[in-house]
């Protein structure tokens, strides 16, 4: 575990912070009175499209363990929830190596739970934030074979990173470090689906200095410029299966793809 360069990390518990929110809206113990304010706040939708969320995650990345990807980097890690990425694909490819990092005190604080890796393998977790993504490529490099394919994932962080953060200038950064064959997997906070709730939960967020920026589906697709989305291209995370038939839908407030770096 490195602490890339941050003050020793406090919990601050006189502002909600984003992966506590998250952790309370999937039914999780490690949040606080402050998070649970905004969490409590949010529209009822908020914790299935979590869960909805969270499940995506876990089917893409078993995907990509099964077509043989055995390296994962994943960036903006959450609060530990079992199962983790690592649990995932380590059940498929014992020996996968997984570097996690986040930039929140909380998960650098429950690391220790993502680091229990299967012997073959490796798990790592890095304090970092994605606005810096040298200090994270830097730090990856030690760990996994850039010259493999790699499977970057940012999910369900790019909306926690307004217009003027550059998020798609940061993800290019990242994406352009990887070889031929590796893939992005991304999910992304929208309203499309719920026009009527997107003022009361960007709000919601705002009252905790959280700035939230959903975005519509053609501002997501910038993300993945340049690379092949696979099958079934850019949708919304209820309908992203590939080994079994999507259930009938339920609406859903995240955009998911997972796309092929050529
Ligand atoms: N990826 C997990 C957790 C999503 S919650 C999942 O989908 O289940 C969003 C996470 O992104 C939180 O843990 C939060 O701490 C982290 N995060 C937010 N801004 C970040 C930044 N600038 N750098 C790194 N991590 C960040």
């Amino acid at each position: 575990m490195t602490v890339d360069e941050m003050p020793e990390p406090r919990i601050d518990t006189s502002r909600p912070h984003p992966a506590r929110v998250y952790d309370w809206l999937l039914g999780g113990k490690d949040n606080y009175p402050v998070d649970q304010q905004v969490a409590e706040k949010l529209p009822e939708e908020a914790r299935g499209n979590a869960a909805r969320n969270r499940a995506f995650m876990h089917r893409a990345s078993a995907w990509l363990a099964r077509r043989g990807v055995d390296q994962f980097l994943d960036i903006g890690t959450g609060i530990p929830t079992e199962p983790n990425l690592h649990q995932v694909v380590q059940a498929i490819t014992p020996s996968a190596r997984v570097v996690y990092a986040d930039n929140d005190p909380i998960v650098l604080r429950h690391a220790q739970a993502l680091l229990v890796s299967r012997p073959e393998g490796i798990t790592d977790y890095l304090h970092a934030d994605v606005r810096r993504p040298g200090a994270i490529l830097e730090h990856a490099r030690g760990l996994l074979d850039f010259d493999r394919p790699i499977a970057l994932s940012l999910i369900a962080l790019m909306h926690f990173l307004p217009d003027d953060e550059d998020p798609y200038g940061l993800t290019r950064t990242l994406v352009d470090a990887l070889p031929a064959g590796s893939f992005l997997v991304l999910s992304h906070g929208t309203a499309d689906q719920h026009p009527e709730l997107k003022d009361e939960t960007e709000a919601t967020y705002k009252k905790g200095a959280i700035p939230l920026r959903m975005r519509t589906r053609s501002e997501v697709e910038p993300f993945f410029e340049g690379l092949e989305l696979v099958e079934p291209g850019l949708v919304f995370a209820t309908q992203w299966y590939r080994e079994e038939p999507a259930p009938v839908q339920e609406r859903s407030g995240f955009y998911v793809g997972v796309g092929r770096v050529r």
